[in-house]
């Protein structure tokens, strides 16, 4: 297996000392636990995704590669640099999936899917570990900044969901970024429509999309938080609505247990209730982060008829990234602030 991209930020200072771990050790960090458990690696404090996946090695051109590397590593940085600043976990998953949403080569914000009339609907969920406060918007479509809305949703209304053009009116009634629709178009994104609309019946085998992105984070004071945001599926019905924005399917976050954001068909992670089903297995089961994580994504969400995968990070900084797919497109920070990025297939093995 080649080396993962890696590079140092300097160290965080809210970190508590015991947990700190020499370079070496964390290059040895990733280890399979026994028992058929999933993979596990110490000492995170933030990790982003940008979708469940697979990129064989050599199928990218350089500066795609870059694209992707770059993003998740500046969305790494953002946060890390909130939280060396006292800030809280909960800004810090809003401004690395701000950087997410505003890079095209992801499926949120700039660079979403297209539905079936060649729109854009955006979902997007955060959700505090602390208080299990969260904000959600489903179906938005001139916000520039679903996750931003998501929030603004938990901290300035007395809801925890709000969807369609009520959403949008409340992101301008507060001041959030408008942009018109166009905003979002992307060239590869409008071939995957034309490709998809070639396709037969739009079933939800067949009319996948990458790129869903998200983050989870443990602050020094171990308060865990989450933060999910997408286009969906390519050639999606209109007003179809996935697990992304769902609290509990597509993101969890609960200080007693683990911060979670899923990626995948959102279908079978709703009905599978995927995201609070591995905080239930760590809560009431006791498994260790990566084995409820396994146990969920490499298991029951393949058995109900569906792939994906997860980053799902505990309060200790234990950071697991299942996935049945095969690969998932994330990336870390320790806290010494080194940053792993890992798109291929080989970079994130299964389990
Ligand atoms: N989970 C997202 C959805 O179903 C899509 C994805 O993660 O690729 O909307």
């Amino acid at each position: 297996m080649r080396p993962m991209r890696r590079r140092n930020f300097g160290m965080l200072t809210v970190g508590t000392a015991a947990g700190l771990m020499t370079t070496q050790a964390q290059a040895n960090a990733q280890t399979a636990t026994p028992g058929g458990g999933g993979t596990v690696i110490r000492d995170v404090v933030m990790a982003v995704h940008g979708g469940a996946g697979s990129i064989p090695r050599g199928s990218l051109t350089p500066d795609r590669e870059k694209g992707f590397r770059d993003g998740l590593e500046q969305a790494l940085r953002a946060g890390f640099e909130l939280l060396r600043q006292g800030r809280s976990g909960l800004d810090a998953v809003e401004a690395a999936v701000n950087v997410l949403e505003d890079n095209e080569n992801f499926n949120a914000g700039k660079g979403a899917v297209f539905n079936t009339d060649a729109e854009h609907e955006l979902d997007a969920s955060i959700m505090n570990g602390k208080d299990l406060k969260s904000g959600a918007v489903a179906g938005v479509h001139n916000t520039k900044n679903p996750i931003t809305l998501a929030r603004m949703v938990m901290e300035r209304s007395p809801h925890v969901l709000m969807a369609g053009k009520g959403a949008d009116i409340f992101a301008l009634r507060n001041g959030v970024a408008y942009t018109t629709q166009d905003y979002f178009f992307t060239q590869r994104r409008w071939d995957a429509l034309i490709a998809a609309k070639g396709t037969q019946a739009a079933t939800t085998a067949d009319i996948g999309g990458t790129g869903t992105v998200g983050a989870v984070v443990v602050t020094g004071a171990r308060d865990v938080a989450a933060a999910t945001s997408t286009g969906g599926l390519t050639n999606k019905l209109v007003g179809r609505v996935g697990d992304s924005p769902y609290v509990g399917a597509g993101t969890y976050a609960n200080n007693r247990t683990v911060a979670i954001s899923c990626t995948g068909t959102g279908e079978v992670f709703i009905r599978g209730l995927a995201a609070y089903d591995i905080s239930a297995l760590m809560e009431y089961a006791r498994l260790a982060v990566q084995d409820a994580a396994a146990r969920v994504i490499t298991e029951k969400i393949p058995a109900l008829g569906a792939t994906g995968g997860a980053i799902a990070l505990d309060p200790r900084g234990n950071l697991a990234t299942p996935h049945s797919t095969d690969g998932l497109i994330n990336g870390y920070i320790t806290r010494r602030g080194e940053v792993v990025t890992r798109l291929y297939n080989d970079e994130t093995p299964p389990r």
